[in-house]
Formats: structure tokens, sequence, C-alpha cells
């Protein structure tokens, strides 16, 4: 029996050229980039070439990248960071019902500080409405913060926009680009965002890193405290390894973004139309505007569970929503908040691509999620 792994939103494999680069940063150049002498340069030095490159595959300034511990942090930083540096200002922030948990239960957090948070509720298709956002600025609004892309459906949301409009009123936009930036070109300054959160292991790099661009117009305070790491805005040992890595990771996605977007594309038309073809009832809930690595599927009738379970027997890796919410039953807040019936949202799973599968893998998969759809429905 083959293995297929179909969870690449959770997390994808290192890539061998970035493994590679990162093993003599564990055990010989392994000096504290904070030192003087030469280990500590050496380290200082791959970290600063790591920075350019993270730097460069977003159209952003070296010194506006600061390395955190994955997307979550740099989610967290984003936003208790704005909110922290503008409180003079207001307190109200503006997010949406769709982000991922280490947005909404950072917003959660900053509600029991005293703030006040409008959570926009998306279509039926999964995407924001630019005039529902615009509706829920006010006076005090001090943070608007969107996701790029949704790592449940896929959807797309119009960022670019909102930032617009935001940059227009004076007030700080945040994107999670956690799912985006692997296959979407995105130029931070084109696209007028203060901050934008990416993370390592969703890119072929190492779990445990992320980074955070943070505009130099920004007005932001860091999240933690300590030594004068990353300009004083991240204290911390920094995770040598691990950053060189990331940009290894980010150089090479850049790189091969557009063969792998077409790919991506490929195999997700190849999975929808076997199981279009094989299965009498499905629901695509992912919309036409959508990244091409996330599919996500209901089979009306079948748990998503016992799918799933059926699933990993016959070796296909797949997930029912945000790696957060796997595992447990809770059913998707996504799906939810997109008004899908709680029966049906039980019934969804994400199928969820990366460069590393192939056509055939993906046929195999989709002729397995058939017969098993067909079998339990007996
Ligand atoms: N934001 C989004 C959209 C994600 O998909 C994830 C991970 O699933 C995160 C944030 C958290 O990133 P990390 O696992 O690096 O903390």
């Amino acid at each position: 029996m083959s293995n297929i792994y179909l969870d690449n939103a959770a997390t994808t494999p290192v890539h061998p050229s970035v493994q590679e680069a990162m093993e003599p940063f564990l055990s010989q150049t392994f000096g504290n980039p904070s030192s003087i002498h030469r280990y500590g340069r050496l380290a200082k030095q791959a970290i600063e070439k790591a920075r350019e490159q993270v730097a460069h595959a977003i159209g952003a300034e070296p010194a506006e990248i600061v390395f955190t511990s994955g997307g979550t942090e740099a989610d967290n930083s984003a936003l208790i960071g704005t909110v922290l540096a503008n409180r003079d200002r207001g307190k109200h922030i503006v997010t949406t019902a769709i982000e991922h948990h280490a947005i909404l239960h950072t917003c959660e957090f900053l509600e029991e500080m005293g703030c006040t948070v409008t959570y926009v509720a998306p279509e039926k298709d999964g995407i924001v409405s630019v005039e529902r956002v615009i509706e829920a600025i006010r006076e005090d609004t001090v943070l608007v913060s969107v996701m790029y892309a949704n790592n449940e459906t896929g959807a797309i949301q119009p960022v670019d926009t909102i930032a617009e409009i935001c940059q227009e009123r004076e007030i700080a936009f945040h994107t999670d680009a956690v799912q985006a930036v692997p296959v979407l070109p995105i130029d931070v300054k084109k696209e007028g965002f203060t901050l934008l959160s990416l993370s390592g292991h969703k890119l072929h790099g190492p779990k445990g890193v992320g980074a955070l661009y943070v505009s130099r117009t920004a007005k932001w305070t860091p999240l933690l405290r300590g030594g004068s790491q990353e300009r004083n805005r991240r204290a911390g040992t920094e995770n040598l390894a691990a950053i060189v890595g990331l940009g290894v990771a980010m150089e090479r996605i850049k790189e091969n973004q557009n063969r792998t977007a077409q790919h991506l594309q490929m195999l997700r038309e190849r999975m929808i139309a076997i199981l279009r073809e094989g299965i009498q009832e499905i629901i695509i809930h992912t919309p036409d505007c959508s990244i091409p690595s996330i599919l996500s599927v209901a089979f009306p009738g079948v748990p998503a569970d016992i799918t799933l379970m059926n699933l990993d027997l016959q070796g296909v890796a797949a997930s029912s929503g945000s790696a957060c919410t796997a595992g447990s039953l809770e059913p998707s807040h996504v799906l939810l908040a997109m008004g899908i019936d709680p029966k049906i949202v039980r019934s969804s799973i994400r199928f969820s691509f990366s460069e590393q599968n192939t056509l055939e893998e993906v046929t195999e998969a989709a002729r397995k999620t058939v017969e098993i759809i067909n079998r339990l429905r007996k």
C-alpha cells in the first residue's frame, strides 16, 4: 500500500535542499549570533542572509523582517504589538470570523484586556466582502487583520483593496499569509500591508520558525522582551538552523512559484473530476478564487472522522479542517461562519496538496475516496 500525504496545509515535509542548508548550523556553525567572536559572527551572517532571502521573496526590506517561532507568534505579535502601540488612538480591531485560531484567540485575549473586536462574517463562498469590512471600521479602529488565504477552504480574500482603504484612513493592516506565501506572489509594498505573518513549515521549511513583516512606518511594539536580538524587536537567542532553513525555503518557493501553482491546479482538478464522476452527491466549499493547494469538500451523510479513518487505513492522509481542531470533533468555525448546515460541516474534509504530490498519487487517493464514500453510504 502506498502512503499518500494530502495534508500539506497542516504541515509540509522539509525539502532536501533546506535540510542540507540547515545541517551545518546545528553542530558546526553553532555560535550564538550575539557573540562577538568568530562563531557568533558566522551565525549572525547566516541570519542576515536568511533575512535578505525572506525579505526579497515578499518585496520587503531586510530590516522589516522579524524572525519568530512560527505563524502563531507572528500573529500574536502583530495584533498585540499594534494594539499596545496605538492605545492612545483607540482600542477597536476589525477581523474576520474565518481567521485561524492564532488570530481569533488573540482577539479574545485582547477583548479580555479591554479591546473591542468586530468579527466580519464571510459571504457564502467564504470570501469576506470589502464593503462589510469598511462598514465595521470605526473612529477608534487601530487595526484591521484579514487573512490572505483561508487554511480550510483556500479562499483568497480581497486583502489588497482592504489594505488600500486602511492606508487612506491611516489604520494598520495585518494579513496572516501563512497559507498564501507558499503559492501566491506577494509584494508587501505594492499591496500596502503594514504587517504580514508567514510560517516555515507550510513551505517545506522547518517547524518552529516564521517571520513577521513589520513595515518601517508601522506603529508597533514587540511582544517578547529580553535581549536585544532582532534589533530589540524579538528577544531570545535565535533559532539559527531553522532561520537558515526558512531563508532557503522562501528562496526556492519563490523561484518555482509559477510552475508549482500550475502543478497544484492540475492536481486539484484531477481530484475534483474523479470525485464528481464517482460520487453521487458532493459539495465543494472551495471557491474559484482560491489558492490551488486546498480542496474542501463535503460528502453528505458520511461523518468526516469516519471518512478520514478509512482513508488513513488505505494510506491516504487528509484532514477535517485546521490542524488545531483536527483530533477534536469541533465542527469547523470557518464552514459554520459561511452559513453551511452543521450536518454538512461535519461531513467535510480537506485535501491539501504540495509540489511533492504527483498526479498518480492524487488519482489513487481520489479513487480510494470514491470507493470509501460509496461503500459507507451503502
Ligand atoms: N495561520 C494560518 C492561516 C495557519 O494555517 C496556521 C497553521 O496552521 C497558523 C497561522 C499557525 O502557524 P504555526 O503553525 O507556524 O504557528
